[in-house]
């Protein structure tokens, strides 16, 4: 093996991206291997017919303060308080991001309450930066210029350092061989480095170390959206609604700032819905046009707004089976799996190290 990294990271996700800065900020021997030929995981930008492209990723980001300071700082973000603010709508009746984390928060809590497990509580809370109990709601934030900002600003982040990145480029296995882990890629390539890191979404066939071999399981989750095209401003402002009880819509987005052109009288609305829904109906433009009365109903959108253009986007996800995940972090202590896909939960898992 002629070169051996330092830092090897499967997947160009944003917590992988600034991990890797960091250690090449000290000097470190840094690759970045993914699979798609765009830097960003998750973070892609679609073509919308004629209207150019539209960014896909992160539309909400939790909420925690020492995580909004350091992406702030790091990328020299401009971040705003999302007006409106995000919120649970149950038929009329709404519930902001934060109340319903309390609730969901003092649940968990009274679970390990009446068993007894008092460590699991302090564990909970040190985890999970939204387990609060806020009388008045905390304020969401997100950056100014929307999704593209906060990956230009990586992406320049990273082209500023000495990390190099390997894209379109797949890995099979990971083989820990004579004190390095080797990247087996599908192309029969091998590169080697001291530490790997994986996303939760990593897909790989097998881990091998010290004679244990690991079959990797996963989970599959596929985001079903509508994009759609208005051709005017919402009646009410929305930024991100979770929508509960409802047969087939589980939420709404505006997401007309993650569109690249300038055209600032469109309205861009991402529809999130069920994929069993659609199959079972089996029509999308059934579907649309239900997604298009309930916007209606609840006076998301005016009587005459027209619908431009609507595409239906989706994304499929896998993830290490969740009983895997810590099989594969006791592996070896140069061997780390992300614990989540939460953009600000992954932030504040790191932060400790980012900023000693
Ligand atoms: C449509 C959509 C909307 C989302 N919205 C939000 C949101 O609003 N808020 C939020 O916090 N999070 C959201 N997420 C979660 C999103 O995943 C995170 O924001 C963030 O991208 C997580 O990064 P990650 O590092 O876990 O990996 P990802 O972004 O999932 O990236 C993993 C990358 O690794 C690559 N890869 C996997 N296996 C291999 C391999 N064997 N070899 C080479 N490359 C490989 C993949 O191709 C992928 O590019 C959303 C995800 C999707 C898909």
């Amino acid at each position: 093996m002629d070169k051996v990294f330092d830092y090897l990271y499967i997947g160009t996700g944003p917590i992988n991206i600034i991990d890797a800065v960091k250690k090449a900020q000290q000097g470190k021997k840094v690759l970045l291997i993914d699979s798609k030929s765009q830097i960003g995981g998750a973070w892609v930008a679609i073509e919308v017919g004629a209207y150019g492209k539209l960014e896909i990723g992160c539309h909400i980001w939790s909420y925690n303060q020492a995580s909004y300071n350091f992406l702030r700082d790091f990328l020299n973000l401009n971040l705003v308080i999302l007006n409106p603010q995000p919120y649970f709508l149950n038929k009329r009746s709404r519930l902001i991001y934060d109340h319903k984390n309390a609730l969901l928060s003092t649940k968990t809590i009274a679970k390990h309450l009446i068993k007894g497990k008092f460590k699991s509580i302090s564990q909970f809370i040190a985890k999970n930066p939204s387990a609060r109990f806020p009388i008045i709601p905390k304020k969401y934030l997100y950056p100014k210029g929307g999704a593209r900002e906060f990956q230009n600003q990586l992406i320049q982040k990273l082209i500023n350092t000495s990390a190099e990145t390997k894209m379109s480029a797949k890995i099979d296995s990971l083989e820990k061989v004579q004190g390095h882990w080797n990247a087996i890629l599908s192309t029969g390539e091998i590169l080697s480095a001291k530490h790997v890191t994986m996303t939760a979404t990593s897909s790989l066939k097998q881990i091998i170390c010290s004679g244990k071999e690991i079959v990797l399981k996963y989970s599959k989750l596929n985001y079903t959206h509508f994009h759609l095209i208005l051709d005017q401003p919402t009646v009410k402002p929305l930024s991100y609604i979770r929508v509960l009880n409802h047969p087939f819509i589980h939420r709404i987005s505006d997401i007309t700032g993650q569109l690249d052109s300038n055209d600032t009288n469109k309205t861009v609305l991402l529809i999130g819905v069920f994929d069993t829904e659609l199959e079972k109906v089996n029509d999308n433009n059934k579907v649309l046009t239900n997604c298009l009365d309930y916007l209606r109903n609840n006076k998301f959108i005016s009587e005459q707004t027209k619908v431009e253009y609507s595409q239906l986007n989706k994304f499929e996800t896998t993830y290490i089976k969740r009983e895997q995940r810590s099989q594969i972090n006791a592996l070896d202590e140069n061997l780390e799996l992300l614990g989540t896909t939460d953009l600000i939960y992954g932030v504040h898992a790191k932060l400790k190290d980012w900023t000693t």
